[in-house]
């Protein structure tokens, strides 16, 4: 009986671990989980309701202010100011659908600390997606500052449609997952720009199902967006894909069939 102990002592380290099956994906909630009465996309609250529903992840979207204050939105305008040319005075006190003020990211990142479980994933706006060399120079080195200050690196996963953006936080935070967003490249043109991941929209995955394997050869990540109807989710999850982000993120749990709170390949597989 003795030696069956340690078997016996695995299966339930990983029953206890991974409640969703082996290699399914893992659940992103898109902008937070705000499907839910007085929520708000990219609210405090959504992260603290994506949190609370135990998924892999949590996205959110950021940019830069022209005193550089780094704020959480996911639209360049907020009440018709355009977030990347404005002071943070401008609109700070500017409520959100349901009352929040927008969130600094401090502010954003310190509530991520209280959920030592939830993947932070990222993403870095650019207004002209790899046109605006002078604003990406100088969101890059703060969102990455801001990153380590709260002692986040081990679990944000860093996402952007600039392909120029992508380049240089994977050189500068090589540990780190980086998906690039804009679906016009395969995994193999994207992985020789020193990116290891990318999350693209589904329709790319329906056009081009080899680019799952493709990116798996590679050793990539791949990630999807936004997936929301039932026949899709599970479409993706025939493909392949390790990470799903959705508006509906318990509905994705409920079709994968478990929850996805850790289900991170180091966890899982
Ligand atoms: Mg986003």
């Amino acid at each position: 009986m003795k030696h069956w102990m340690p078997l016996l002592a695995a299966v339930l380290a990983f029953s206890a671990c991974c409640q969703a099956p082996a290699g399914s994906p893992a659940v992103v909630a898109h902008r937070g989980y705000w499907k839910c009465e007085g929520g708000a996309q990219n609210s405090i609250s959504s992260l603290s309701n994506a949190a609370a529903i135990k998924v892999w992840g949590s996205e959110f979207d950021v940019w830069m202010t022209t005193d550089d204050t780094l704020v959480v939105n996911h639209d360049a305008k907020f009440n018709k100011i355009l977030l990347k040319d404005a002071k943070y005075a401008d609109f700070k006190n500017m409520p959100l659908d349901n009352g929040e003020l927008m969130s600094t990211l401090d502010e954003y990142l310190a509530k991520g600390l209280e959920y030592p479980e939830l993947e932070m994933v990222f993403e870095i706006k650019t207004y002209r997606d790899g046109m605006d060399s002078v604003y990406e120079a100088r969101v890059v080195p703060a969102v990455i500052a801001a990153v380590k200050k709260y002692g986040l690196e081990k679990r944000t996963t860093f996402i952007a449609f600039s392909l120029t953006v992508c380049e240089q936080v994977a050189k500068l935070m090589p540990e780190n997952t980086v998906q690039y967003l804009n679906g016009d490249l395969s995994p193999k043109e994207v992985y020789e720009h020193g990116i290891n991941g990318i999350d693209y929209h589904y329709s790319c995955f329906q056009q081009h199902p080899e680019w799952v394997k493709e990116a798996h050869d590679l050793g990539m990540s791949v990630n999807c967006w936004t997936v929301n109807a039932p026949s899709v989710i599970r479409e993706m999850i025939d493909l392949g894909v390790d990470q799903i982000t959705t508006n509906e993120p318990t509905l994705v749990q409920k079709i994968i069939g478990g929850k996805s709170g850790c289900c991170k390949k180091s966890c899982c597989q």
